[in-house]
């Protein structure tokens, strides 16, 4: 096996599994992980339509057989090492070497947390199957164009860091704070987050504290 748990090495039970979706949230930010996932705030933008539809297409579970290559749709995926549940786009079985393949809308681009859910899903079906997977791809259906991602020791050990991160987040109920950068553009939680306030913390406990203070 290219990269066994070794820090994740004890079974987790299935309460404790954590959904591979919150992954790729928390990659993007983890404030927009535990909005949703701890706190069940959910809004839909312009990006999170078109990826919806988009996963509409492969959302049907099925199986076919295209040559030498059986593809499986919407296969449930699990690892107790790893204490990850979730369910894979597409999965190309070359030979009995699992291929998963996620669908994603936009344009060809490399995206870090795309690449951390693919290699989630890698792990899983490791486990799952018993054999090494090293490879998978993002399908971007804009440019419709695959990327292929490479599960090297790299990108498991950031995934071994934001499976262990977003489990502290998911567990201990914490909100992080709010990073109100370029991400927060084109995140459909801005107006529940309201990044440009809570980032002003501290000067808004300033001014309202000052607000109390009487001329003598
Ligand atoms: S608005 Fe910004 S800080 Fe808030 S969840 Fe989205 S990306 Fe994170």
């Amino acid at each position: 096996m290219a990269d066994e748990p070794d820090a994740l090495a004890t079974e987790f039970d299935e309460q404790d599994f954590i959904p591979i979706s919150a992954l790729e949230h928390y990659a993007y930010c983890p404030r927009q992980a535990a909005l949703i996932h701890v706190e069940m705030v959910w809004d839909e933008n312009l990006y999170t339509q078109r990826g919806r539809f988009v996963h509409e297409i492969v959302d049907q579970p099925g199986s076919e057989t295209l040559g030498e290559i059986r593809v499986e749709r919407a296969l449930p995926l699990w690892s107790r090492g790893w204490g990850l549940v979730g369910k894979a786009d597409v999965v190309e079985f070359h030979g009995e070497t699992p291929y998963p393949v996620d669908y994603k809308h936009g344009p060809r681009r490399r995206r870090e947390h795309d690449d951390l859910q693919l290699c989630a899903q890698a792990v899983c079906l490791e486990e799952m199957t018993g054999r090494e997977v090293l490879r998978g791809a993002i399908f971007h259906a804009t440019s419709q164009h695959r990327r292929e991602v490479v599960f090297d020791p790299a990108l498991r050990r950031r995934l071994r860091g934001a499976v262990a991160q977003l489990r502290e987040i998911l567990q201990g109920h914490t909100l992080p704070p709010a990073p109100n950068d370029k991400r927060c553009r084109q995140c459909s939680l801005k107006s529940s987050c309201l990044p440009m306030v809570v980032a002003e913390e501290k000067r808004m406990a300033r001014l309202a504290s000052a607000l109390y203070l009487l001329d003598e």
